[in-house]
């Protein structure tokens, strides 16, 4: 593992590291696939009752690695059948985010532990698609969370889920402006369950994990899979397919017309857009 590290930091609980902090936790395929693989070994293991999802370095995560390629590892999908990813380019990404984005992302937001995500600094665009999947989000007092990738000519990031995580009408405002929420208005809007120091953010996120490994696993489980289902029946897998049909015309739009699946003045706004005030 060279971009996730593992720790066992309390009886029951298991913390996964996102640990690329020179590029600010950028996620490019082999950082997303090893995460794949941290969260299935502790899901697998019988003594961890809880996940924590940390990160090293200034900030949770800066969202795609632009740099890298858009391949699956091996070109071995696991959370699909992959089909066209070797095709032409429209027809190929499409196929890529199946997997890499929403896919990852919808299995471990089913990962039958309660997971935690603690969040500090940025977590610009698909920085939420790692947050989001989480059961409980726990942020440090200087979080800041954006989805700025209109820019780039798409709806928003691939795990469409803003209208449930701040309600629908911050959730136009967020996508519209690309302007970032405070940890507070986060917390405000309910994405957020607590608002810690910086300093606290790791030792707060470990008590809420041991509190919660003291119940039982399968009452925990069946508790998580019910609010899944609950959210489901509000139809947000639904919702979740429909947005990433819409996500990938924008994409194929800009391959059109710009030669580039996004459009790439979109870098220079994010860019400035992102900076600490
Ligand atoms: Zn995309």
């Amino acid at each position: 593992m060279s971009y996730i590290r593992r720790e066992n930091p309390a009886e029951g609980v298991a913390r996964i590291v996102l640990a690329r902090p020179e590029k600010k936790n950028a996620q490019n395929p082999g950082l997303l696939y090893e995460l794949d693989e941290a969260f299935l070994t502790a899901s697998n293991e019988s003594d961890v009752k809880v996940i924590i999802l940390a990160a090293d370095g200034t900030d949770f995560s800066s969202g795609h690695d632009l740099s890298d390629e858009f391949t699956v590892p091996g070109n071995r999908p696991v959370a699909t059948m992959g089909g066209h990813l070797d095709v032409g380019m429209a027809e190929a990404h499409y196929a890529f985010e199946c997997d890499a984005y929403m896919g990852l992302s919808r299995r471990w937001r089913d990962i039958p532990k309660p997971t935690i995500a603690a969040a500090h600094g940025r977590s610009i665009a698909a920085g939420l698609m790692l947050l989001w999947p989480m059961d409980i989000i726990v942020a440090s007092e200087e979080a800041t969370f954006a989805d700025p990738v209109t820019a780039f000519g798409v709806n928003g990031v691939e795990y469409f889920t803003h209208v449930w995580e701040v309600g629908h009408r911050k959730a136009r405002e967020m996508l519209f402006t690309g302007e970032s929420l405070s940890a507070q208005e986060a917390y405000r809007l309910g994405m957020v369950n607590h608002v810690v120091a910086r300093d606290r953010l790791e030792k707060f996120a470990l008590e809420l994990a041991v509190k919660i490994s003291q119940r039982p696993s399968f009452g925990l489980r069946l508790a998580k899979e019910s609010v899944n289902r609950t959210l489901d029946a509000q139809g947000q897998s639904i919702a979740l397919e429909s947005a990433l049909a819409l996500h990938n015309l924008g994409h194929a739009s800009a391959l059109a017309r710009h030669g580039e699946l996004a459009i790439t003045a979109g870098r220079d706004t994010i860019r400035n857009e992102s900076r600490h005030p």
